[in-house]
């Protein structure tokens, strides 16, 4: 039987690379985990974490002004944007020591540089070959612009944390989670914010009425969002030879913005160039994502792919829960305890726009068509806190029900905290709670939450 020097070599030191390499090596398993960039890949560096601490520091804007309302009086403070992007660095490279002491402290070896798969138990780094019994591909994904004349002026997610001078004009195409994301918060941080999305409404996918009602808080919020608009090309003013000037954005209605940067959100591709892949067979989809079994193999035995890069749902609790499912197949699971799987149903995730949206479960169009024949229960209200606040925010709460066995399969939220307030829906929608535990539930008062226990009238069908 062949020696090799690793149980397992992991392939990308983000969210589920970093979850993989440290349970395994916890087991007792001799682990390599092969990192190109910065530790905790996409999440930590130029996902999840840094946007949400830039979300909390847009929240500050409408607090502030929400303050005179409860007695608060004196004029708002302003943003100093180099502070606010230092913080976060400075926070960025703390997680970035922990990830590596928690990796090394497992007895994770760390190899820093760029892999490339040799043969299905071997990878070169910087011309040195590493083998092992099994390979891990987590190498997650990257931004993907489309070809418009222009696109040289653009930047990305992975650039507009630390975009400097801070953009007073700035335009944010696309209508997913990142253009929302990304439009709510510059939006509270000063910004006059544009997006436009090429469709009828953004967020496809969520639920219908989530999505208009997000539309129009965002629109009241002061983002000027455009459905059905889309970029013909970008240029510069010709005079401008340091590229520094303004942007101007022709619109394919004839149209013309003038902004100071233009924020592409367009979706993200699978890292996949230039690692090998096409060499050994493994199989990819249409889109390049590689292509898994229910157990993370691909169609190489003993290389394993998971997280971002296949591609499914691009999250970070679902990348550590592949990853963990990972663990457990490969080396059985911690004494005492049962496997652990992975379950796709009911995951549940947030938007962190302003206000955010909270979701698990189906949108009200999948459950008609999974289930036929359903409940709605709708909820639209001004929070306790605008009462006093002179805020015109408005929070809206759905439940979907399903009328042959009474469970709740889809609960919807868009309002303050609704991605702290869903997560504990989704531990009781997984339990398969009905409605009527629902109603049984006593609320805690007074609080937006108690809604959920509270509607008692379906909407009309
Ligand atoms: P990644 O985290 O992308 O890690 C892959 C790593 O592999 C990278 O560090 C990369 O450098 C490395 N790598 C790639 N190729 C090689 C190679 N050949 N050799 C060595 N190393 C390599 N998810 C949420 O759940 N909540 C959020 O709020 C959220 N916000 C987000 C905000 C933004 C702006 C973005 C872009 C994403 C966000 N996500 C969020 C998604 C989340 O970040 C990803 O789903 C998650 O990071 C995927 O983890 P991963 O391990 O698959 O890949
Ligand atoms: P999404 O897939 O969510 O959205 C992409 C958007 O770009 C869609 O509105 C899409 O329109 C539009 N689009 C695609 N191609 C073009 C084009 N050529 N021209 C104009 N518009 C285009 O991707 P994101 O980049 O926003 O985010 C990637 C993933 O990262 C998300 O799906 C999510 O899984 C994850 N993420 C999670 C977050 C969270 O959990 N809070 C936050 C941020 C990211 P259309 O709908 O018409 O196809």
């Amino acid at each position: 039987m062949a020696v090799f020097e690793f149980d397992l070599l992991v392939v990308g030191g983000g969210s589920g690379g970093v979850r993989a390499a440290r349970m395994a090596a916890q087991r007792g398993a001799r682990v390599a985990l092969v990192e190109a960039q910065a530790m905790g890949g996409t999440c930590v560096n130029v996902g999840c974490i840094p946007k949400k601490l830039y979300s909390y520091a847009a929240h500050f804007a409408e607090s502030f002004e929400e303050s005179h309302g409860f007695g608060w009086v004196g004029p708002a403070p302003t943003l100093d944007w180099s502070a606010l992007k230092a913080s976060r660095a400075r926070e960025i490279t703390r997680l970035n020591g922990i990830y590596l002491q928690l990796l090394k402290g497992a007895g994770v070896q760390i190899i820093e540089g760029w892999a490339t798969l040799v043969d299905a138990h071997s990878v070169e780094v910087a011309g040195q070959r590493y083998s092992a019994q099994n390979l891990l591909i987590a190498t997650g994904g990257t931004p993907s612009v489309p070809d418009i004349a222009g696109r040289e002026h653009v930047i990305t997610s992975n650039e507009i944390f630390d975009i400097d001078p801070f953009p007073k004009r700035l335009l944010v195409v696309g209508g997913g989670y990142i253009a929302c994301e990304f439009a709510s918060i510059f939006n509270g941080l000063g910004a006059q914010v544009t997006q436009l999305y090429r469709g009828e409404q953004v967020l496809r996918g969520f639920d219908n009425d989530v999505r208009s009602f997000i539309a129009a808080e965002m629109l009241k919020a002061g983002v000027d969002l455009r459905l059905n608009a889309d970029v013909a090309n970008i240029t510069r003013t010709p005079s401008d030879t340091k590229n520094v000037g303004p942007l101007w954005v022709h619109l394919a209605d004839g149209s013309t913005l003038e902004v100071d940067a233009v924020l592409y959100a367009t979706g993200r591709v699978p890292n996949v160039k230039g690692i090998g892949l096409e060499t050994l067979g493994v199989a990819q989809k249409d889109d390049g994502a590689i292509q898994v079994d229910a157990q993370y193999q691909t169609s190489v035995p003993n290389i394993y792919a998971l997280g971002d890069v296949t591609a499914r749902l691009q999250l970070t609790p679902v990348a550590l829960g592949e990853a963990m499912a990972l663990v457990d197949h490969l080396l059985g699971p911690v004494t005492g305890k049962t496997p652990r799987t992975m379950s796709y149903d009911f995951i549940p995730t947030a938007v962190f726009t302003h206000p955010n949206i909270g979701t698990v479960g189906f949108s009200e169009a999948d459950a008609r068509a999974q289930f036929g024949q359903i409940s709605v229960y709708k909820s639209e209200f001004k929070a306790l806190k605008h009462t006093l606040s002179g805020s015109t925010e408005r929070t809206f709460m759905k439940l979907l029900v399903d009328d042959a066995t009474g469970r709740v399969v889809g609960l919807h939220m868009v309002g303050a905290e609704a991605g702290e307030i869903v997560q504990g829906f989704a531990v009781a929608m997984k339990a398969g709670a009905t409605k009527a535990v629902f109603d049984s539930t006593i609320g805690i008062h007074p609080t937006a939450a108690e809604e959920f226990v509270t509607m008692r009238e379906p909407v009309k069908a």
